[in-house]
């Protein structure tokens, strides 16, 4: 049985996205990159059944390097993320409910408020639709990352990428909860949206944002 550190980190994070209200039963899914490749959730396993054994680690060919259980379906797109963004070590995947119904208006979340910034840009952007757990979705999402570290996935869901499993989580979160507020301030009219320099201004403050010694 293994029990290392990284495997309970995603088991835990896993669960979370239950109890978060992040997705339910079996969607969504969960990677970290590993020294090999990446350790990702098996496919249409309840998170509450999830063991250390049922995770499956794949090499950066998508070859399987251990693991007894299929791989999750979205393999091919936490593949890609890892191919093209040496940076991100953990990539979030969920059908969260705001996030998820904006998606299927195949719409991104404009510069609304500041904390956009934290998806790295002025904008989360939407992905083209393909189907799921095709290679054609993992273009689609890999190009909707470009200097971004969160997307949303047209009539599915969202993607939220970190340099560690608790970071990815986070932004998981974050990008739900602006999902949400965007929602209710379409509700009241519609947001005033905030310019490119504006959103500049935020990217350089997010920089440091929450460091002590900054
Ligand atoms: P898996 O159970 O295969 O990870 O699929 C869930 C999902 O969200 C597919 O997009
Ligand atoms: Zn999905």
């Amino acid at each position: 049985m293994k029990n290392g550190a990284l495997y309970n980190e995603i088991i835990e994070t896993a669960r979370a996205f239950g109890r978060t209200g992040l997705s339910v039963g079996t969607s969504g899914n969960l990677s970290a990159r590993t020294d090999k490749g990446f350790l990702i959730t098996p496919s249409g396993v309840d998170y509450a059944d999830l063991e250390p054994d049922s995770l499956v680690e794949l090499d950066l060919n998508g070859g399987i390097i251990d693991g007894k259980l299929k791989p999750s379906s979205e393999w091919h797109f936490h593949h890609a993320v890892y191919d093209d963004r040496p940076e991100v070590n953990a990539v979030v995947h969920v059908h969260s409910p705001y996030a998820t119904s904006l998606a299927c208006t195949r719409q991104g979340i404009p510069a609304f408020h500041y904390m956009i910034a934290m998806a790295g840009g002025d904008d989360i952007r939407c992905a083209d639709y393909a189907t799921f757990g095709t290679e054609e979705l993992a273009r689609n999402a890999v190009s909707a990352l470009a200097d971004r570290r969160a997307c949303l996935l047209a009539n599915h869901g969202m993607i939220a990428l970190g340099a560690s499993v608790p970071e990815a989580f986070h932004l998981a979160v974050q990008v739900e909860e602006l999902a949400r507020q965007y929602h209710l301030s379409c509700q009241l009219g519609g947001p005033v949206l905030l310019d490119h320099k504006e959103m500049a201004v935020n990217l350089e403050k997010f920089r440091t944002y929450g460091r002590q010694d900054s």
